[in-house]
């Protein structure tokens, strides 16, 4: 991939609408959940309200809807017509997923719509619906609002599509949970994206980089665990876990003491137990973590136990490797793993931390070694 300028260059780009940035990236607005070109009309955001993507697909997995007036998911060739239809139809209601057969019905091959959206954005339009699902739903935990609020802010033409986006992700829809077990939810940006923390009375219950492909899957598992819906709300753990996360950014935090409530098999249990024994800058293997546990040889099932952590970074998941010193796989993405890693070893090291964003495209390249 091609590298990103630095966060200042494209700030100052944004401002001055320079042509030669289009296409080179695109910039989220966490205040109204859209991402526009840098060279879009509208007014410009301020600099702590805005959050850069190397491409299009990026900013709709981490939950932007594309602008309006700029257009940002076009490629410099004009889409086809029957792809802006698609798109606009999915924008007006993205609770209703496009399959197959409806591809069919609306005389579309299948194959080719994969292809385009494949080849043109880089995911599946199975992806790209998710994408749009998502965000719709994340935005009202993003403004931090109560429904009516929501629902106005998100400028979303169908209040009833907003309804039914969030309710089918997070439970009832806001306003008709009153008598039901609620979950506390929060936005959170950080350096590395934005991440969703959702607790319960007794604890966090999860963070995750609202990107993760495996987003929507565990507020599944989270709703019928604790038989809740999910609603955007105030919780002392979720303060307490946005100023830890914030501190622990900035390199002067180095543990957590937010209280976990993560339910789990009792193998599970062990394994993300275990995890928070490894040190910060330390990184152990599978194979040491199993035999941490009393499963000695049980690599893959510690592999397995890993990627079903909730709670990304204060469950530090991302601090087990390969024996080999391959860092493995991580939810949250393999450059989030290496950028965690690299913080923790220079907050350990007192050598300078990495620049306040991203870029995604130059995670540190060292080597990691294991135990
Ligand atoms: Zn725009």
């Amino acid at each position: 991939m091609r590298p990103l300028p630095t966060p200042q260059r494209m700030y100052q780009a944004l401002l001055e609408k320079d042509p030669a940035c289009d296409g080179v990236f695109v910039v989220g607005v966490s205040t109204t959940g859209i991402f526009c070109r840098p060279t879009c009309p509208a007014r410009k955001p301020k600099r702590q309200n805005v959050e850069f993507f190397p491409t299009a697909a990026d900013a709709l997995k981490a939950g932007f809807r594309p602008c309006k007036r700029c257009h940002p998911m076009d490629t410099h060739r004009t889409p086809p017509g029957w792809v802006v239809d698609l798109c606009d139809r999915l924008e007006r209601n993205p609770s209703v997923p496009i399959r197959e057969r409806d591809l069919r019905d609306l005389s579309l091959d299948p194959s080719t719509v994969r292809r385009y959206f494949k080849s043109n954005y880089g995911m599946t339009f199975t992806a790209y619906q998710r994408a749009m699902r998502l965000g719709q739903s994340l935005a009202d935990i993003r403004s931090g609002n109560t429904e009516s609020a929501a629902t106005h802010k998100s400028g979303y033409e169908s209040a009833s599509g907003f309804r039914d986006a969030f309710s089918r992700l997070f439970g009832h829809p806001p306003g008709q949970s009153d008598n039901l077990a609620c979950l506390k939810a929060r936005w959170l940006d950080t350096p590395l994206g934005a991440m969703l923390a959702v607790a319960t009375e007794a604890g966090l219950c999860l963070l995750e980089f609202v990107d993760r492909r495996a987003l929507e899957t565990e507020i599944g598992d989270l709703r019928r665990i604790f038989s809740a819906t999910i609603v955007p709300g105030a919780s002392d753990h979720l303060d307490e876990t946005e100023s830890q996360l914030d501190l622990y950014f900035k390199g002067k935090q180095q543990s957590f003491s937010v209280p976990l409530d993560t339910p789990g098999t009792d193998f599970q249990r062990a394994v993300w137990q275990q995890l928070t024994r490894i040190p910060l800058g330390e990184t152990v293997s599978y194979a040491k973590m199993a035999d941490d546990v009393d499963r000695p040889g049980a690599q893959r099932a510690v592999g397995r136990a890993n990627g079903q952590n909730r709670v990304a970074i204060i469950i530090p998941c991302h601090r087990v490797i390969r024996a080999d010193g391959n860092p493995g796989g991580y939810g949250g993405g393999l450059w989030r793993k290496q950028w965690l890693l690299h913080h923790e070893r220079c907050m350990i090291e007192g050598k300078p931390l990495a620049p306040d964003s991203l870029w995604t495209e130059h995670p540190p390249q060292e080597v990691v070694t294991s135990r």
